[in-house]
């Protein structure tokens, strides 16, 4: 167990040192997110065509945990529907606030499984969700900054 641990941690450390799709897209729907307990900073830019996510990007900065968790956020949801979004996001946040059950489970999750082990911190829940809540706003392109608290 420790070893696949290790082999999570290793996942997030790469995502957080070279996160993929990182800058912004001119003109695409976009939210600024704010998680003052950390000081994470995210501004997620996405471009929806038929319900479906075209691109996705984001900037900003932060902790290992919320530059990794946007940018395989961006990698898990192009070309995803819309309402998609919508499931994998309660699923992902189920598991990461250590409620997974038979309807979230951390196997569904694919590679975002890594962040199952941020369930045992509670003060980076929020790291881990703050690009997920940034581009709900920016799905329903809130012009209001989000914050954590
Ligand atoms: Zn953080």
């Amino acid at each position: 167990m420790s070893d696949l641990r290790d082999l999570y941690q290793d996942v997030i450390l790469d995502h957080g040192k070279s996160p993929r799709n990182f800058g912004k897209i001119e003109g695409a729907q976009s939210a600024h997110g704010h998680n003052p307990l950390c000081g994470d900073l995210v501004t997620v830019y996405v471009v929806v065509k038929d319900g479906v996510i075209e691109e996705l990007k984001f900037e900003g900065s932060g902790c290992a945990i919320s530059t990794a968790s946007a940018s395989m956020m961006t990698q898990a949801l192009v070309g995803k529907p819309i309402e998609e979004v919508q499931v994998i996001f309660e699923r992902y946040h189920a598991v990461v606030t250590g409620r997974a059950d038979d309807e979230h489970t951390v196997e569904d999750l694919g590679k975002l499984a890594v962040f199952e082990g941020v369930a045992e911190f509670p003060l980076r829940v929020k790291c881990a969700t703050l690009s997920w809540h940034t581009l709900r706003a920016a799905l329903d392109e809130a012009s209001e900054a989000v914050t954590t608290e």
